[in-house]
């Protein structure tokens, strides 16, 4: 940093995103994205909206509002849509500062960060040994509660009955479910959103709805949960979502029935992956998202990771100690899967 840098920002550790490698072609499981490209429909509208890029985005997200309305049975004013949910993330950590956030020492780590970034204080609730969330611990948290569901990179899912146990325990905190790889077989809280008006549920197009590159998120809350959250959307950039982005989620809320079938390929891929994971010998938690977090004890993860990544293959290795043994593999095709499945059983091989 330089001198100029502000002191106030002086313990931010910025998020590692996952690497985006140039040159060498790698098989790419690392980052949680789709195998599948976005459906014709969405590629259509982007070339039809790139006429119009002379013009801002509309700053109210109409159309795109209306969209998700629809899709997840709420009103229009139940929603804000986002430059990727990290944007919505950041604008809830702003939003939501005195009471700070309470969330698990695994999880994403965005959470930390934006935290940090936005000067809101924070405590991570360990996890149970077996990686479960803590519901006890999350329902008598004084703090503001945010919860990846699915939970990240875990892959383990919190049952539903869970989840509104923690929102209802305290309706004077916010309880943010983030619910990006849901649709891979999790239980969403939207259901609950008429009920609660401390509950926020976050969701992204980059996962299921193969938009990574798009950037494209969303908040479902009540009303006044969403008003807050616009205060600061018009208070940071009013043309958060730009206008090829806006069509091409339209437009693939449309098509729900190509995305619909792409996720019940990722879960099939995702459980051929882990039995055959299994068959050598590796433990995988069990998965309710579009990854696997798997560990054996013949190998530690940093060297699967690091011999993976020279026969061309990525997949994501963290250093936190409670999981550094572990590491996260995103599903791909099924072509995608067989090449990292018997890579790895080469790497066991040789170091016998
Ligand atoms: N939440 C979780 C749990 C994630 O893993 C990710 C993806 N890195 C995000 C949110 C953010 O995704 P995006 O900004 O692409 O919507």
């Amino acid at each position: 940093m330089s001198e100029f840098f502000s002191s106030r920002l002086s313990s931010l550790t910025p998020y590692t995103p996952g690497e985006q490698p140039r040159g060498r072609k790698y098989i790419k499981l690392n980052t949680n994205e789709s195998p599948f490209p976005p459906s014709e429909a969405v590629i259509e509208a982007i070339a039809d909206e790139a006429k119009s890029l002379n013009l801002y985005s509309d700053p109210s997200l109409t159309e795109l509002r209306a969209a998700l309305a629809a899709t997840y049975g709420v009103a229009p004013e139940n929603v804000i849509a986002s430059n990727g949910s990290d944007e919505a993330l950041n604008f809830i950590t702003m939003a939501y500062a005195d009471k700070g956030f309470a969330f698990p020492d695994i999880t994403y780590g965005f959470y930390p960060v934006f935290c940090t970034l936005n000067r809101v204080n924070y405590r991570e609730i360990p996890l149970k040994d077996d990686f479960s969330v803590d519901v006890e611990a999350f329902m008598s948290a004084p703090e503001n509660v945010m919860i990846a569901n699915p939970n990240a990179p875990t892959g383990i899912a919190l049952p539903l009955s869970d989840v509104e146990r923690i929102v209802s325990a305290d309706p004077g905190r916010i309880v943010v479910i983030d619910e990006a790889y849901v649709d891979f077989g999790g239980e969403s809280a939207v259901k609950l959103i008429g009920k609660y008006r401390n509950l926020i549920v976050v969701g992204t197009f980059s996962k299921s709805r193969s938009l990574a590159g798009g950037r494209l998120g969303f908040a479902l809350a009540a009303p006044e949960l969403i008003a807050d959250l616009d205060a600061i959307r018009f208070s940071t950039n009013p043309y958060n979502v730009n206008r090829l982005t806006l069509r091409a989620g339209a437009a693939a809320l449309k098509d729900a029935e190509y995305y619909k079938n792409n996720a019940l390929t990722i879960i099939a891929n995702r459980e051929y992956t882990a039995e055959r994971l299994r068959e050598m010998g590796f433990e995988a938690l069990p998965s309710k998202a579009n990854f696997l977090f798997i560990r054996s004890d013949k190998i530690e993860g940093a060297e699967l990771y690091a011999r993976l990544r020279d026969r061309g293959v990525l997949v994501r290795h963290f250093t936190k100690p409670r999981i550094s043994y572990y590491n996260r593999v995103t599903i791909g095709s099924r072509a995608e899967m067989d090449a990292f499945l018997s890579e790895t059983e080469e790497i066991l091989n040789e170091i016998r």
